[in-house]
């Protein structure tokens, strides 16, 4: 029998769980192909243009697609989906630091 625990608060699920699973992704992929640029002449001078920008600073990233899943209990479950990002909980921690 498969044996889950919560991978927000440590304890065992016995009875109901619930999956959370995040894809993150940049909105906007820079493509920004044309018909123009698939021509044979215009695809040397594209894959120049590209081998110049990858020289242009080191510290250059390329944007990641990631892919999270978690395991949650009835009680983490009720508290994630009712603030997801924890952004009211960060509000609330900021609040009381001052
Ligand atoms: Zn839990």
């Amino acid at each position: 029998m498969l044996h889950f625990t919560c991978d927000s608060c440590g304890e065992s699920i016995t009875e109901n769980r619930f999956v959370v699973r995040l894809e993150v992704y940049p909105a906007h992929q820079p493509t920004g192909l044309s018909e123009e640029d698939l021509q044979p002449d215009h695809l040397q001078a594209l894959a120049e243009e590209l081998s110049s920008e990858t020289n242009i600073g080191n510290d250059f990233e390329p944007p990641r697609t990631r892919s999270f899943r978690y395991d949650l209990c009835p009680r983490c479950h009720a508290r994630y989906v009712q603030d997801p990002l924890r952004v009211a909980a960060t509000k609330r921690l900021n609040f009381s630091e001052n």
